[in-house]
C-alpha cells in the first residue's frame, strides 16, 4: 500500500506518513457508498439536520485541537485557523436554517384539479475533491449541504490538508452520519483521478484552473453535474474620494490574509492618480507592520507558505515585473532561506498588464498597485483578464460604486470592502474562475435534481 507524507510547511518536518488510497480501495469506497446512499436519503430530513448540529458541537468542542492540526499542516497562523473554524459554525447554522425551506417541495400550479409540483431530489453519490487553503470552509460548503440533501459523498481533501479532511470526517461520523455515506480518500492528485473513475452523479471541485480544466475533460464525456470552483486574479479599483489611510489598511489585509493563499485574495490593485502616492504609503507601511513567523505564535499574521512549488512562482513574477520596470517598495523577490517555505510579502509599483504579475494568479504574499487616470481606464484593465471570481471598488459614494461594480465580470462584487465570503450569498466565478455555485439556497439546491411532478386529480 502506497502512503502520503504530510510535512509541515513551516519547518519542513514530517508530521506523519498515512496509508493512502489506490484504484481498487476507491472502487470499493465507491460501491459502498452507493448502497449506503438510499437508506441515508429516505432518513427524514429532520435527522440529517440533527447529525450536522451534532457536528457543529463537535467542531466547537475541539476548536483548539483542529486549529492546531490546520496549522501544521498548511502553515496557516493559528490565529486564522481559529478564525476559521469560528467563522464556520454560522455557515452550519445556515445551512441548518436554510435547508427545510430550499428542499421543501414547492407547488408552482394548482388550477381546474391540475397540480404542478418541483421536488428536490439528492443526485446520489458525489465526488468532493478539495483545495488546502480553507479547507474547513471549502471542505464544508460542499460536504454540508450534500449531506443534508440526501446524497452520499466520496471527499478527497487536498494532499496538503488531509488531516484537517480525516477531521471533518471524524466529526461526521461522531454526529451519526454513516460512515459509507461519508468516506474519505487519502492521496494526491492520482487518488483524485481514480475517484473520477467511478460512476458518481456530480463532481465538485475546487482548486487551480489548471486542475479543473483536466477534471472537465474527464467529466464531461459522462453527463452528470459539474462544478468547478478555481482561481483568480481579483482586482480592486481606490476612487480619488476614497480614504487613501483606511483603503490601504483594508486592502493590505485583503492581499495579505492567510499568506496571500486565498482564492479571493485581492490580487490587482487600481488606484486613482489623485491619491496614488498617499495609498501606497500607507500600504506599504501596513505591509511592513504585519509580523511574520512561527505559525504556532498568537502574533503572527505572515505564516509559511502550504506548497514549496509556489515559492518558484511568485519568485518569478516578482523578478519579471522588476525586469519590465516595476519598482519593489516591500519584500523581495527571492524566497527566503528555509526549512519550510517562506516568502517576504512583496508590494511593486509601477506594473501593468504586461507583466505576469498583472495576469496571472499569484497566490501568494505579493502586489501590483497599478495607477489609473480615471473610472474609464479603470474598469478597462479590471475586466483585462480571463478570471472573474470577486472585484472591488472603495469610494463613499454609492451610486458610483454600482454604476462601476454594474460593468465589472466577477461572481462577486464588493463595495468597500474585500476578501470577504458570506454563507448567505452564491460564491461563484465567471470565465476561469469556475462554473456553478456553493452557498446561498441556490448552493443548498445545487445538490439537487429538480423533479416535476404532474398531478391530476380524479374528477
Ligand atoms: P490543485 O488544483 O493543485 O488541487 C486541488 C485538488 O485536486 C487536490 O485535492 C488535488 O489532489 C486534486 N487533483 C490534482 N490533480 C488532479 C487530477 N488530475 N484529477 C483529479 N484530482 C486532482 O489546487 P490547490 O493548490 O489545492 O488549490 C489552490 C487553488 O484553488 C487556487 O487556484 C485557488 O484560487 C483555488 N481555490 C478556489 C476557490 C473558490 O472558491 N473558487 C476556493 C479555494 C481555492
Amino acid at each position: 500500500m502506497s502512503t502520503l507524507t504530510i510535512h509541515n510547511p513551516a519547518n519542513g518536518e514530517l508530521i506523519i506518513a498515512l496509508p493512502a488510497d489506490d484504484a481498487e480501495s476507491v472502487a470499493a469506497k465507491a460501491a459502498a457508498a452507493r448502497t449506503a446512499q438510499p437508506l441515508w436519503a429516505a432518513r427524514h430530513l429532520n435527522e440529517r439536520l440533527a447529525c450536522i448540529a451534532r457536528f457543529r458541537a463537535g467542531v466547537v468542542r475541539d476548536l483548539e485541537q483542529l486549529a492546531t492540526t490546520m496549522t501544521r499542516e498548511t502553515g496557516k497562523p493559528i490565529r486564522m485557523s481559529r478564525n476559521e473554524l469560528n467563522g464556520l459554525l454560522p455557515r452550519i447554522d445556515f445551512f441548518l436554517g436554510e435547508t427545510p425551506q430550499a428542499l421543501g417541495a414547492e407547488t408552482v400550479h394548482d388550477e381546474g384539479g391540475m397540480r404542478e409540483q418541483i421536488q428536490h431530489e439528492p443526485l446520489g453519490v458525489i465526488a468532493n475533491i478539495s483545495a488546502w487553503n480553507y479547507p474547513w470552509f471549502v471542505g464544508c460548503n460542499v460536504v454540508l449541504p450534500a449531506l443534508l440533501a440526501g446524497n452520499a459523498v466520496l471527499y478527497k481533501p487536498s494532499e496538503y490538508a488531509t488531516l484537517t479532511g480525516l477531521e471533518i470526517a471524524r466529526l461526521l461520523h461522531e454526529a451519526g452520519v454513516p460512515r459509507d455515506v461519508m468516506t474519505v480518500l487519502v492521496g494526491g492528485g492520482e487518488v483524485g483521478r481514480a475517484l473520477l473513475e467511478q460512476p458518481v452523479d456530480g463532481v465538485f471541485f475546487t482548486g487551480s484552473y489548471a486542475t479543473g480544466q483536466r477534471i472537465a475533460e474527464t467529466v464531461g464525456k459522462r453527463f452528470v453535474k459539474l462544478q468547478l470552483e478555481l482561481g483568480g486574479k481579483d482586482p480592486t479599483y481606490v476612487c480619488e474620494d476614497a480614504d487613501p489611510q483606511a483603503a490601504a489598511e483594508s486592502l493590505a489585509d485583503g492581499a495579505m490574509y492567510n499568506t496571500g493563499q486565498s482564492c479571493c485574495s485581492v490580487e490587482r490593485i487600481y488606484v486613482h492618480e489623485k491619491i496614488h502616492d498617499a495609498f501606497v504609503e500607507a500600504f506599504v507601511k501596513t505591509v511592513r507592520g504585519m509580523q511574520r513567523g512561527d505559525p504556532m505564535n498568537e502574533e503572527t499574521y505572515i505564516g509559511a507558505l502550504t506548497r514549496g512549488p509556489q515559492l518558484e512562482v511568485l519568485q518569478r513574477q516578482v523578478e519579471d515585473a522588476v525586469r519590465q520596470g516595476a519598482k519593489l517598495l516591500a519584500g523581495n523577490a527571492t524566497p527566503l532561506a528555509g526549512p519550510g517555505n517562506w516568502f517576504e510579502p512583496a508590494v511593486l509599483v509601477d506594473v501593468h498588464h504586461g507583466m505576469e504579475l498583472m495576469r496571472e494568479e499569484s497566490f501568494g504574499p505579493v502586489i501590483g498597485i497599478q495607477q489609473v487616470a480615471d473610472d474609464e481606464e479603470a474598469i478597462k484593465l479590471m475586466n483585462d483578464t480571463r478570471y472573474g471570481l470577486t472585484a472591488g471598488v472603495y469610494t463613499p459614494d454609492e451610486a458610483r460604486a454600482r454604476r462601476l461594480l454594474a460593468r465589472v465580470h466577477a461572481g462577486s462584487v464588493y463595495w468597500n470592502c474585500c476578501d470577504r465570503v458570506s454563507p448567505r450569498l452564491p460564491w461563484s466565478g465567471v470565465g476561469d474562475s469556475g462554473v456553478g455555485l456553493t452557498l446561498s439556497k441556490y448552493g443548498i439546491q445545487a445538490f439537487t435534481r429538480p423533479k416535476a411532478w404532474h398531478l391530476r386529480s380524479p374528477a
